[in-house]
């Protein structure tokens, strides 16, 4: 795992229980830092509105200071705080998907850090819709500016112990939710521009999106020329090398004494005994069950010292989407 990356054992604590959540947004409120499970993957969590806390986020997670932070919400009111207009669409976008995995980039109030958005004149929020996210907010009583809990570029976490072996004691506290519900992380609609473009696919998919924007604007970054340096390909990789196949169900060629794995969405391929290791995503193909267990399993899979990992792709509809700009992105050299 990631031990060399420890400097201290991380502190976990169960947040079914009342106490954590307290002492957590204590700890938010006193510019301290917080790992916490949302619906899509585990943040690593600030005040929004203290520059030193931001800035210790960026600290550990060895972030670049040009990547800005997504800001959480738990009510309209801490939305008002921080977001300096609200188009219609945006109000639209609203009541059909929050609380929900849909991230908003509109124009920002000026109480927010210039750390946290990077310098720009818009801010991304989003209103989480995971109990223990909007009970730590509302504990905090100030929005949270949280990135995924893992190093830069690595893959994002989804349990509490992922966010360990990545960041170890570097954390306050980790609150342990279970494993997160939707696994991939939110979709970004910026809302700054003309018209409203898709700057990241994510969990909330197209089709859902469409049923209020109509079509929608994918940005250069969507098909893998990074505008902005947070979007950059080689990103949520692996240690080990990754390899999409041309096909689900496609064989690859393997070297001679290849220590390979497998990520499939088929029960089928479980009985492929040249792999070392396969991983079987979803034994049906759901694609939300593909979307939930592919970052532990890319996590799993990189622990084992492989030579290779494959991977099938599949259809890019719905969460398919997400799920190709993930592998894409982690197979980027
Ligand atoms: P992460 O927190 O790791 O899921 O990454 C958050 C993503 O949101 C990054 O890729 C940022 O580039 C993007 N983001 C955050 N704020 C803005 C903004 N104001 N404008 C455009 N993109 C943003
Ligand atoms: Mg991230």
């Amino acid at each position: 795992m990631d031990a060399e990356t420890h400097r201290s054992k991380a502190t976990i604590l169960s947040a079914s229980d009342a106490a954590s959540i307290r002492l957590a947004g204590r700890i938010i409120k006193t510019g301290g830092l917080v790992a916490f499970p949302t619906e899509t993957v585990y943040g690593l969590g600030c005040d929004a509105l203290n520059p030193e806390a931001a800035a210790k986020v960026f600290e550990v997670k060895q972030r670049p200071q040009f990547d800005p932070l997504i800001v959480h919400v738990a009510d309209l009111k801490q939305l008002e705080m921080v977001v300096g207009s609200l188009p219609p669409l945006g109000q639209q976008l609203m009541d059909a998907f929050w609380p929900g995995p849909l991230t908003l980039v509109l124009p920002k109030q000026s109480v927010v850090p210039d750390l946290v958005t990077a310098g720009l004149s818009t801010v991304a929020v989003r209103m989480p819709n995971h109990p223990i996210a909007q009970a730590l907010i509302r504990e905090a009583g100030t929005p949270i500016a949280a990135p995924s809990a893992n190093p830069f570029g690595y893959v994002s976490p989804t349990t509490a112990q992922h966010v360990a072996d990545g960041l170890g004691g570097n954390v306050d506290l980790i609150l342990d939710g279970g494993p997160c519900p939707v696994g991939v992380e939110s979709t970004i609609v910026s809302l700054a521009g003309p018209q409203p473009e898709l700057l990241r696919p994510g969990s909330m998919t197209i089709e859902q999106l469409s049923t209020v924007i109509g079509s929608i604007h994918q940005t250069a970054t969507v098909n893998h020329k990074p505008i902005a340096p947070g979007q950059s390909s080689r990103h949520y990789a692996t240690r080990t090398q990754l390899i999409i196949l041309a096909s689900a169900g496609a064989r690859p060629i393997l070297k001679d004494n290849e220590r390979a794995g497998l990520l499939t969405h088929s029960a089928a391929r479980d009985t492929d005994d040249r792999f070392a290791v396969v991983e079987v995503l979803s034994a049906t193909g759901d694609l939300r069950e593909v979307a939930r267990h592919l970052f532990a399993a890319l996590r799993r899979m990189d622990s084992l010292g492989l030579d290779r990992i494959y991977a099938e792709p599949c259809t890019e509809e719905g969460l398919g989407v997400a799920i190709m700009d993930r592998l894409r992105r982690c197979a980027a050299a």
